[in-house]
């Protein structure tokens, strides 16, 4: 297998005064102050960008060397590099600076674009301005169930996690030495999430984000290592860019 290298790259900090909102029913009035994460595949094809971050203001904590392109810059890279963009979905703490890849192909599922764009009243976490200005940028929109294969050799698969929102994905990546990473974006937010079994925050549909959460498991006993979105047990241990996983 050729050479690929994933980075992780830190994007600031959520702080919130009740964990129960990550875990409905648990943890409720626990405070809490949870890590953001985008992150980078260096791939022989070309670069991949997985989420864009946050913007400062309200509960987020964001630096200016925790911007996308800040991160990008630490690692050699310009916005312009980057060939493909995967949104994981659309909520405020993944899709900020969406703007800044105008030349990124977007590969996001059909039905986010749905939710983000015409949301339910019920459906929260989104901000319109962020993606508002890509109307006219390429996309790839994979539908329900499909597997998104980014290079067409199964070293970057974008699979179906929907129910956190109603087209949330989560990306595997195969490398050398580390094996097979899942990038499960809020699908499973905290490790709590799928220890426990419970759904990750409000969701879009509990249903689906159980059904989600089983096929997770189903991939970490099958020897996958499980990169959550907002973990923050796992922040202690996971390495952050520059260093990276190959
Ligand atoms: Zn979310």
């Amino acid at each position: 297998m050729s050479e690929i290298k994933l980075y992780v790259m830190y994007a600031g900090r959520i702080n919130l005064p009740d964990k129960g909102h990550m875990t409905p029913g648990l943890n409720v009035g626990e405070p809490i102050s949870m890590p953001v994460y985008t992150y980078l595949i260096v791939h022989p094809k070309g670069l991949v960008l997985v989420d864009t971050g946050q913007e400062p203001g309200g509960p987020s904590v964001v630096e200016k060397e925790d911007r996308v392109v800040s991160r990008l810059k630490e690692l050699g890279y310009s916005p312009g590099d980057i060939k493909y963009v995967i949104m994981t979905h659309l909520h405020v703490d993944h899709a900020a600076y969406m703007t800044e890849f105008p030349n990124g192909i977007f590969i996001v599922r059909k039905e986010e674009l749905k939710a983000a764009w015409w949301s339910e009243r019920c459906e929260h976490g989104y901000v319109y301005e962020h993606y508002k200005d890509t109307r006219d940028f390429r996309f790839f929109e994979p539908l329900d169930q499909e597997d998104f294969d980014v290079f067409m050799d199964g070293t970057v698969v974008c699979i179906d996690t929907k129910g956190h929102t109603r087209g949330h994905q989560s990306v595997v990546v195969k490398l050398k030495n580390t094996g097979n990473v899942v990038l499960v974006g809020d699908a499973a937010s905290l490790k709590e999430n799928l220890e426990l079994g419970i759904q990750p925050g409000v969701c879009s549909n509990n249903w689906y984000a159980m059904q989600s959460l089983n096929k997770l498991k189903h991939l970490e006993e099958n020897g996958y290592k499980l990169l959550f979105g907002h973990d923050i047990y796992q922040e202690k241990e996971i390495r952050l860019s520059p260093l990276y996983y190959d």
